[in-house]
């Protein structure tokens, strides 16, 4: 893989994630969790634990049917599996699903989950519905290594990678809350049918009447920074055999890993969006401190690159607002520059700050980001500005931080500064 040569300077404030080499979380009763895996790592499984070739085939596909098409979790109820063999595959595996800890339901609708991992780790995600569609706002790290400035969970002290069963398991879960599994597998869940079914009035977001539509990788942490867990639960979730989302329907969003992005298309090719933030080096710097290992010239330069985009799939630049730092008209028309000397396909999605306990920062003012999106307007370029969902629960951008890592605003200092000691 190709880096530029700034690509080892140290960032201050900022420590590369350790890789955990692992695919699936150790259980403490010893079975393995199926979940996250696809055919091939069904089959692997279930050949070392000792089926015949043949036979681990043809049941990883039935397993993977009804893993991920049916939301299966019991073994016993996968009918055409062999009398025989389900208390033997319930001995060895498990179809798990993230523990909750706590749901919480916002007065605008949105839905914040607290999960907890099979070794004790938290992370959070997030449902939010709209009037014509359903988005999962999916974690792919407990925590980020990347200490943007405005964001609460780049204040999490303990980061570790999300296993691909971590990560699907999130839109498994999702699906189970929403109660959306196909019919004829909801013994257990048979309320939340007839109550579906019942509602004329309810949404029919797709025309199989299913609310979870969109997925966006916005939740905790990097994605690109997951690259492997990330790539590979993405390609169970598009699979057509199982949950079989469009990658359309899937947006990844990153800070900026350059190097990874080119990978990210041929190797995922999910719709991309860029967490811009601020048109100089200065101001971007500061905001968004991975800036000083790629920076906007290089990151637009791989915009221009990523073969996915074009003017139906327009890569979407988001902007956080924020008072008095990068959001000025000069700001806004070094925007419109820059996008148009890349000839970008593209799109501008104006965040107005979320705010969180301890942050230094504060939104700009409604007529400002007016201003700011009118500019970009005017040069034909699209820049919504996104109304703030969640913000009671601290469902919001940014605004996702585990309960368990509540920390005061000394300790943040204090860790701030180990970090900085670390990298001498
Ligand atoms: N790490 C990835 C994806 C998760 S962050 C990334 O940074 O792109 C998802 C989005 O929320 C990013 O655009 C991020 O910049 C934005 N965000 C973070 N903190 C925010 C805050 N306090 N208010 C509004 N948006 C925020
Ligand atoms: Fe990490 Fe994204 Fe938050 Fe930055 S904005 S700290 S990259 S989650």
């Amino acid at each position: 893989m190709l880096e530029s040569a700034t690509s080892l300077m140290p960032i201050p404030g900022h420590v590369d994630p350790v890789p955990v080499p692992r695919a699936i979380t150790p259980r403490e009763d010893g079975r393995q969790d199926l979940l996250g895996l696809d055919k091939a790592g069904i089959r692997a499984l279930l050949s070392a634990a000792g089926l015949d070739e043949k036979q681990a085939k043809l049941r990883a596909k039935q397993l993977f049917h009804w893993l991920y098409h049916r939301g299966e979790t019991d073994f016993e109820k996968m009918t055409d599996l062999g009398k025989p063999l389900r208390p033997w595959l319930a001995e060895r595996f498990v179809v798990g699903r993230p523990q909750v800890v706590e749901a919480q339901l916002s007065s605008d609708g949105t839905r914040k989950w607290l999960l907890r991992s099979d070794d004790g780790q938290d992370y959070e995600m997030v449902f939010i519905p709209d009037a014509d569609r359903g988005t999962l706002c999916v974690s792919s790290q407990v925590g980020c290594t990347l200490n943007c400035r405005f964001c609460h969970t780049g204040t999490m002290r303990l980061v570790r990678n999300l296993t691909p069963g971590e990560i699907v398991g999130q839109v498994m879960l999702a699906r189970d809350a929403l109660g959306e599994w196909p019919r004829g597998n909801m013994a257990s869940n048979m309320s939340a049918v007839v109550d579906a079914d019942e509602d004329e009035d309810a949404p029919q977001y797709s025309p199989d009447g299913r609310m979870l539509t969109n997925i966006v990788m916005m939740g905790m942490g990097e994605p690109l920074y997951n690259f492997e867990n990330v790539r590979d639960a993405l390609k169970v979730v598009m699979d057509g055999e199982g949950l079989a989302l469009s990658r359309r329907r899937i947006t990844l969003s990153t800070s900026g890993v350059v190097p990874m992005m080119q990978r990210a298309a041929e190797e995922i090719g999910v719709n991309l969006a860029v967490s811009l933030h601020a048109v100089t080096k200065e101001v971007r710097d500061e905001v968004v401190p991975l800036n000083r290992k790629y920076g906007i010239e290089e990151l637009l330069q791989a915009c221009a690159d990523y073969p996915k985009a074009n003017n139906a799939r327009r890569i979407t630049f988001e902007y956080v607002m924020l008072k008095d730092k990068n959001d000025s008209d000069e700001d806004a028309r070094e925007l419109v520059r820059l996008i148009r000397k890349y000839k970008l396909p593209a799109k501008v999605n104006l965040i107005p700050f979320n705010p969180w306990p301890g942050t230094g920062y504060e939104c700009s003012d409604p007529a400002r980001i007016r201003r700011f999106s009118e500019i970009i307007f005017e040069s034909g370029i699209s820049a919504p500005v996104r109304t703030p969902r969640g913000r009671d629960i601290m469902a919001a951008c940014g605004q996702l931080k585990s309960a368990s890592e509540k920390k005061s605003r000394a300790e943040l200092d204090r860790l701030a500064d180990e970090k900085q000691a670390a990298l001498g």
